[in-house]
């Protein structure tokens, strides 16, 4: 698969719920040789957990999810310009931003974006994207 990018780099979006945050966290850290490869893009919550644990990771902050960082996302994935989307969902809790996550997890299937929504999955998606 390529990237968009003008330096040829894969682009990959992470997010996660607060729930979740800290299971982003150990994801990334474990995956942290590979994901070192790309271009990473995250709500800025997130961005800021994983900034903090992995400062040697390549990772743009965008803004927080609730406040148009999940739209951001999206309209990085209708121009093409992600290679995958990491979105750990919380299922339990009820979320403001709601619309949001449809909308972002939306695309990602109408644009047949690899996209993972819990670690387990998303060890098999990071795998497959860097095969
Ligand atoms: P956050 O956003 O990383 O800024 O918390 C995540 C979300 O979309 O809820």
């Amino acid at each position: 698969m390529s990237s968009s990018s003008s330096d040829s780099r894969l682009q990959l979006a992470l997010v996660a719920h607060d729930a979740k945050k800290d299971l982003m966290v150990e994801w990334a850290r474990r995956h942290s040789e590979t994901l070192r490869q790309a271009n990473l893009f995250a709500t800025g919550t997130t961005g800021g957990r994983i900034n903090a644990a992995l400062p040697e990771l390549q990772l743009t902050a965008l803004k927080s999810g609730p406040l148009g960082g999940d739209q951001q996302l999206g309209a990085m994935i209708c121009e093409g310009k992600l290679n995958g989307l990491f979105f750990f969902i919380d299922p339990l809790s009820p979320m403001p931003h709601d619309v949001d996550v449809k909308a972002l997890s939306r695309l990602a299937i109408v644009y047949d974006l690899p996209f993972a929504s819990s670690p387990s999955t998303a060890d098999f998606v990071l795998n497959g994207i860097f095969q």
